[in-house]
């Protein structure tokens, strides 16, 4: 095996005829073609991705609109680097650099919950029937939200958040 180290992104219909959960187009699949479908990715496959999202169909039109509301491209970089920069003084000690990086330990020891938000996860972990695995996927999922804000506790708004990426019956 040789070292390396990658960013792996993906893309899937969310069902067989694509337009399942479309805004103006009719999905004709039967829920048991959905449920195939879909299960030609195994559990421990989804198990290893960090985050999900559904991304709907993009109207022509929108595309063709410049100026489109949000923030730009460079205030986004700023603020990934000052999280990057967090996260590299926080693990200095362990000679990690960023939070995918983090082991079990280290999501134990730097992935420090408000009070009360621990309850909320663990009810979302039964609820949505996650992993271990998932579960420390979605701290450290959380632990990046924080950093993205700047702030050093993990709150319930950031838990919800990186929960959210989870759900995939979207
Ligand atoms: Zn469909």
């Amino acid at each position: 095996m040789y070292p390396a180290r990658f960013m792996l992104v993906g893309a899937m219909n969310p069902c067989p005829c694509g337009y399942m959960g479309d805004a103006t187009k009719k999905c004709i699949c039967q829920p048991f073609a959905i449920e195939r479908y879909r299960s030609r990715l195994s559990g421990p496959l989804l198990d290893r991705m960090d985050i999900f999202i559904h991304v709907p169909r993009v109207n022509v039109d929108e595309i063709a609109q410049k100026s489109v509301p949000g923030v730009s491209s460079a205030e986004l970089r700023e603020q990934v680097i000052k999280a990057r920069n967090i996260q590299l003084q926080r693990l200095a000690s362990t000679g990690k650099t960023s939070n995918a990086e983090m082991g079990n330990k280290e999501i134990e020891q730097f992935c420090v919950l408000e009070p009360g938000v621990a309850e909320i996860l663990q009810k979302a972990v039964q609820r949505l029937d996650l992993s271990t695995r998932a579960y420390y996927r979605t701290l450290k999922l959380a632990r990046t939200i924080a950093d993205l804000e700047g702030v050093e506790n993990i709150s319930q708004a950031h838990i919800t958040e990186a929960l959210s990426y989870r759900e995939r019956s979207k």
